[in-house]
């Protein structure tokens, strides 16, 4: 399998080499140059289970591992650190099935990729002869950071910087954060937001000079945000794994579609389920749903994608996001794998903010369908489960089965797949506020909201909630935005 860049199409890696670079040098995201077909047909792979489907979606993106390899980094990834035996369990409730992809350590889908891009990079490196530390530097706005130092903790030759900024997670993710064990990782907060974080890491990786420092001093940079193929390739396991589950469980028969709903933000999560759909499962619609941030409606509705617009802070805040950094390599595939078409585009939102598409692009959008969700019909979609049903949705999830609801009349009349991106624990607050709205939540803390949410639910309290409620504070650096570098070469040097 060979990886090109969306921005030039001569650029061409094996897949070891796409995971160690991250991005492209022109700023180009890796795709596979040929999608591949499923090794067996559905009805032979729905016998497999969670770590034996994931080697046989995985192995043809990643045939520059060895099988054993392979099957080495998705048995450390798909073990205990999962609180359910099956990884990724699939819930019906009121007439949809919500697939649960939360169940990992930090209780949020970021897991399902980040359990095993540690061990796919360190495998990476030692293929490619990579003699240094491999060093990761992250902003996060709460859930990645997290989920990325669970995954790399105490892996040898790697070292994790988190930053986020202070004051602007929710009490839940802080505390996860700062409470992280491990030698090899630091988290540090910074007077600023998520932007401040995000464009401080950026300007890291551009110093040419301060990574020829860290080099000579045996660490290279690398980065485990959702545009890493790293990252997209394991995120396609779970849409067939829901797929044979259905099948197994005699839910659909062989060859029947079903539709996908998914709560969007960076387009990673619903780009994997498209590749999943290209590879050959049964997909009518993909479904995108966003909350009140929606550039990606508009986007599908009318071709144009425009970030010139006022930005909203949810209650579904990994959904709060302009620039979906993966729709780029869905515009690539769209436009006939045209490197230049797509260059062009992205330049246009780098200097304009916003880009149009052809007619004849347009047409590549017929497998999607696209909604989004205002907070108020987010937070009635999650009452209205819970009063049917008592089962629970988290915030993001909420968007997405609301957005599912208004459409679902011109969806077609199949099983539809919800993915389920977060454990309700991780945001009780606003879930509590949803659910009971005469109980006070404003000077309460989220700790607070955990117990409250407890008594409305008999979903026990997940362990990443109870460990945060005992842990040692670990982690209390605070600095100003323009002191990251500084904090950067006190951790590693
Ligand atoms: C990251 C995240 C999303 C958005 O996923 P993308 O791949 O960025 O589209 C949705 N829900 C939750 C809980 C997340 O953490």
């Amino acid at each position: 399998m060979i990886y090109n860049s969306t921005r030039d199409r001569s650029v061409r890696l094996t897949s070891t080499e796409a995971i160690l670079k991250g991005l492209s040098d022109e700023g180009g995201l890796f795709v596979p140059e040929e999608i591949p077909s499923f090794s067996r047909s559905l009805i032979k792979l729905s016998k497999l289970d969670y770590k034996e489907l994931a080697f046989e979606v995985m192995y043809p993106y990643l045939d520059d591992f060895t099988e054993a390899e392979l099957r080495s980094c998705i048995e450390n990834a798909y073990g205990d650190s999962f609180d359910m035996p099956d990884i990724a369990p699939l819930t019906y409730a009121d007439g949809v099935y919500y697939l649960e992809l939360y169940h990992g350590p930090t209780i949020a889908f970021k897991d399902m990729a980040l359990q095993i891009l540690p061990h796919l990079m360190t495998t990476a490196a030692r293929k490619n002869n990579v003699r240094n530390d491999i060093v990761i530097l992250t902003a996060t706005s709460g859930d990645t950071g997290k989920a990325a130092m669970a995954g790399f903790a105490d892996v040898p030759h790697t070292r994790i910087m988190v930053f986020f900024p202070h004051g602007g997670v929710s009490d839940v993710q802080r505390l996860q954060m700062v409470t992280q064990t491990g030698s090899n990782v630091s988290v540090v907060s910074v007077d600023g937001n998520f932007d401040d974080c995000q464009s401080g890491v950026k300007r890291i990786f551009g110093d040419k000079a301060f990574r020829k420092e860290l080099e000579e001093k045996g660490c290279q940079l690398s980065s485990a945000n959702s545009i890493n193929i790293g990252r997209l390739v394991p995120q396609i396991v779970y849409y067939v794994y829901a797929y044979c589950n259905l099948l197994r469980n005699e839910k659909i028969k062989e060859g029947e579609s079903i539709n996908i709903c998914v709560p969007t933000g960076n387009f990673g999560n619903i780009l994997a389920a498209y590749l999943a759909k290209k590879m050959g499962l049964p997909v009518k619609r993909l479904i995108c749903a966003s909350n009140k941030n929606n550039v990606l409606t508009d986007f599908f509705k009318s071709g144009t994608y425009d970030r010139n617009r006022d930005f909203h802070l949810t209650m579904s805040p990994s959904m709060d996001i302009l620039i979906s950094s993966n729709l780029e390599r869905l515009i690539y595939f769209i436009s006939g794998c045209d490197d230049k078409a797509t260059a062009h585009l992205m330049s246009s939102l780098a200097s304009d903010g916003s880009y149009t598409i052809t007619e004849d692009m347009k047409k590549g959008l017929s497998d999607f369908m696209a909604g989004f969700a205002t907070e108020d019909e987010t937070a009635s979609e999650i009452r209205r489960v819970y009063d049917n049903t008592g089962y629970i949705i988290d915030t993001h999830t909420g968007v997405a089965s609301a957005v599912y609801r208004a459409l679902s009349g011109n969806a077609g009349s199949c099983p539809v797949v919800i993915a389920s991106t977060a454990s309700p624990y991780k945001f009780a607050g606003s879930i509590v506020e949803a659910i009971s709205p005469d109980i006070k939540t404003a000077d309460r803390s989220g700790m607070d909201m955990i117990d409250e949410l407890e008594k409305l639910t008999d979903m026990p309290e997940p362990k990443a909630v109870s460990d945060i409620k005992k842990a040692r504070i670990r982690h209390d650096r605070h600095i100003p935005a323009d002191k990251m570098k500084e904090a950067v070469r006190e951790f590693l040097l």
